[in-house]
């Protein structure tokens, strides 16, 4: 009989490359969405599963929502990719994000230790719980130190994982991951931010990109990598912590320069601070700026993870380099802004 895995958050960029990977490994894939005004399967689309994964109604704020969904799944495997995800949407909305990253996920545990607690769970951590970072690079032993509400409430939920496992035995297992990208990430994160800015100036729709700190430095993969990690865990006797990261880090500034060039743009840096800029050498535009706006009341300034746990035990590792990945993210998105012609 087919696994069948419960996938939360499966609407967003994880969820669809996790989907695509576990319906090729033959499972039955449930995916759960919560409900939306408007439709928001893109990604799905994008990498041609709409028709395959089993769409359910699930929202992490709703504790009878999640039990009835768990008992009608009754999942081999759960994946709780479901987040208020970006780091700034946080300091506006600190209580929704705890409600969502940290609460949500107690109400998860909780009902799989209740009603299935044989199910094996995937709890997506992430390294901006090392923020401020004590040593570098990172690795599973590495204290905390989170810089924002989102940090925090991911601590919390990756201690609460550790707890359910270590208290109940549960197969619990926490993703330590480091940022990972993709022709669909999500708008708001700079990664895509640039190539869609770079993507609207080629194409004579926008004049400039604005971004904000510029200088801070991230191990940047690329999320159909990070995916097979994810399983890889799942696959494990039994339930632990694994960093996924490349083990470089670069600057948004070498983001920028390296979807620039991709999108046919010969950049160079001019002013320091707020007065940063990137011209264009062929036409002497400003194509990307800073705007204050986009600072951070705390900022994380450098990630830079060690896999090493997870290349041994799990026989993992990246195949997708930086240049390789924001190359091909800034293609995506030249062709999709054609597009709009
Ligand atoms: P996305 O923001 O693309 O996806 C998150 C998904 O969660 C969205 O589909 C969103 O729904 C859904 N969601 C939000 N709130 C709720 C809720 N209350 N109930 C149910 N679903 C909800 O994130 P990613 O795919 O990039 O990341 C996946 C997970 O991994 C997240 O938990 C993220 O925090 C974590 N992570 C990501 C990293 C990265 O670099 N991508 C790094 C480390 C950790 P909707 O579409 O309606 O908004
Ligand atoms: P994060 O690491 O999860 O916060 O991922 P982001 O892609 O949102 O941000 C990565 C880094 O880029 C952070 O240090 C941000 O401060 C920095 N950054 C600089 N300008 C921007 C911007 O305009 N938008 C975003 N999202 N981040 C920016």
């Amino acid at each position: 009989m087919a696994k069948r895995a419960l996938v939360t958050g499966v609407l967003g960029q994880d969820g669809a490359y996790l989907a695509k990977l576990l319906l090729e490994k033959g499972y039955e894939v449930y995916g759960g969405e919560r409900r939306s005004a408007s439709l928001n399967t893109w990604r799905l689309e994008e990498l041609g599963i709409l028709g395959d994964v089993r769409q359910m109604p699930l929202d992490l704020l709703e504790m009878t929502n999640l039990m009835r969904t768990i008992e009608t799944v009754r999942p081999d495997e759960l994946y709780n990719l479901a987040a208020q995800s970006f780091v700034a949407a946080s300091f506006e909305q600190p209580i929704l994000t705890a409600e969502i990253d940290a609460m949500g996920v107690a109400r998860l545990l909780e009902l799989v230790r209740t009603i299935q607690p044989q199910c094996r769970f995937y709890q997506a951590s992430t390294s901006e719980m090392f923020g401020l970072v004590r040593e570098t690079p990172q690795t599973e032993m590495t204290p905390f130190h989170p810089r924002s509400p989102y940090a925090v409430a991911k601590a919390f939920a990756h201690y609460l994982t550790v707890n359910y496992r270590e208290a109940f035995g549960l197969h619990a297992s926490s993703g330590i991951l480091f940022n990972h990208e993709s022709p669909l990430r999500g708008h708001e994160f700079v990664t895509r931010k640039i190539t869609m800015g770079l993507a609207a100036i080629r194409h004579g729709r926008e004049e400039v990109v604005e971004l904000g700190n510029m200088e801070s430095q991230r191990d940047w993969g690329f999320a159909g990598d990070y995916v097979q990690g994810m399983w890889r865990m799942l696959q494990e006797p039994q339930g632990d912590d694994f960093v996924l990261a490349t083990g470089a880090t670069h600057t948004v500034k070498a983001f920028v320069e390296v979807a620039a060039a991709a999108a046919g743009f010969n950049v160079a840096w001019e002013g320091a601070g707020e007065q940063l800029r990137a011209v264009d050498r062929k036409s002497s535009r400003t194509i990307v700026r800073v705007n204050p706006k986009f600072y951070r009341p705390a900022e994380v300034e450098i990630l830079q993870g060690d896999a090493s746990k997870a290349r041994t035990r799990l026989g993992w590792k990246p195949a997708m380099t930086f240049e390789q990945l924001a190359t091909a993210m800034m293609e995506a998105d030249l062709r999709r802004s054609q597009h709009l012609f």
